[in-house]
């Protein structure tokens, strides 16, 4: 059977959970290959299919941008011409990605929701203009890149072999022409990160922009919190929280809106979710159109009923 590449993503050598959904994917079209830069919990690879697992062990991949990666990477798939490789659609897994497509002059295939797998043929799906329509792609030249939306399948345990082999590559100096100066480490809040949390509590610009009982409640049910452009762009949340068509797709088992209207954007971003709660004062809000349960109030006088509610519990 043919290689698959899975680029990792292993923030302090803890596999993230879209890099194990890549995973499971990657078992659909051929033999999983892990493909690390630094450090990765080697064991959980192989316990999610891995059958070779790749090591890139060199400062330059630390110190520069995605370059050297890219250039790693694409020097890899001129090795082993896999059937396809895979990357998380996070912004890094995008841009290597591409480059990657590109210097193999392969077709590229970005924020696949899923991927399939009929004999050679690869088909990809995509959820395209806010979620407003559903394409499907095939790649027509050279081994697909393909980079896959989180949570777009359950990752599902399946023993590999995970034999590891150190690799080097050649690195250009085209390839740094980007390097990190300096870079800040995110504050530790405890909480789960939201692309791959069961619970995700949101907050809209009918917080006012104080998200404390959001994140009380968040807190009380161990989830992540998300924002609303709204409220990002008004600067009470970071960018990085930001649930929605220019921010991250969630699909929670639970995901709890709280002051947020429904607008398209914000739905591309969560409708997939498996159970939806809204909180909002207006009965008429549009996020009432695609709620489980929604509760028509003052976020500020239902938050802290339900934390404590919880917290009993
Ligand atoms: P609003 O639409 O203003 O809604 C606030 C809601 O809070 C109202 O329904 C109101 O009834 C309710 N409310 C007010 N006070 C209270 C209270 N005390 N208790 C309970 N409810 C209360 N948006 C995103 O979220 N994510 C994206 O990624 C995104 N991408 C975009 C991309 C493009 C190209 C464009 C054009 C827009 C994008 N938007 C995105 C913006 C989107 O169109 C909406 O403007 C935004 O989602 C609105 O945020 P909101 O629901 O918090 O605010």
């Amino acid at each position: 059977m043919t290689e698959v590449l899975v680029l990792i993503d292993a923030p302090d050598g803890k596999v993230t959970k879209p890099s194990l959904e890549l995973l499971t994917i990657a078992r659909r079209i051929g033999e999983p290959s892990a493909v690390v830069f630094g450090d990765a919990d080697t064991g959980v690879l192989a316990e999610h299919g891995a059958e070779k697992i790749y090591t890139y062990d060199d400062a330059v991949y630390s110190d520069y941008l995605v370059g050297p990666k890219a250039e790693a990477l694409t020097q890899l798939v001129g090795e082993v011409s896999p059937a396809a490789v895979l990357t998380g659609s996070s912004t890094e897994g995008k841009e290597i990605s591409a480059r990657v497509a590109l210097k193999t002059q392969s077709g590229w295939i970005g924020d696949a929701v899923d991927v399939q797998a009929d004999g050679g043929t690869i088909t990809t799906t995509q959820s395209v203009f806010a979620g407003n329509f559903t394409v499907q792609s095939q790649v027509t030249q050279g081994a697909p890149v393909i980079s896959v939306k989180p949570n777009s399948v359950a990752p599902e345990a399946a023993a590999g072999a995970g034999t590891v082999e150190a690799k080097t590559a050649d690195i250009s100096d085209g390839a740094k022409g980007a390097k990190i100066t300096s870079s800040k480490e995110k504050a530790a809040s405890g909480r789960p990160e939201l692309t791959e949390a069961a619970i995700v509590v949101s907050g809209g610009r009918g917080t006012g922009g104080d998200f404390t009982e959001v994140e009380a409640f968040a807190d009380s049910l161990g989830a992540a919190v998300g924002a609303s452009r709204a409220a990002v762009d008004s600067g009470w949340y970071p960018h990085s929280f930001q649930v929605g068509q220019t921010g991250k797709t969630v699909s929670p088992q639970l995901y709890v809106a709280n002051g947020i209207s429904g607008a398209i954007q914000h739905r591309a971003g969560m409708q997939t979710s498996k159970t939806i709660v809204a909180v909002n004062k207006d009965d008429e809000a549009p996020i009432f159109e695609l709620v489980d349960f929604g509760v028509v109030g003052d976020l500020k006088a239902v938050l802290p009923q339900a934390t404590d509610e919880v917290k009993k519990r």
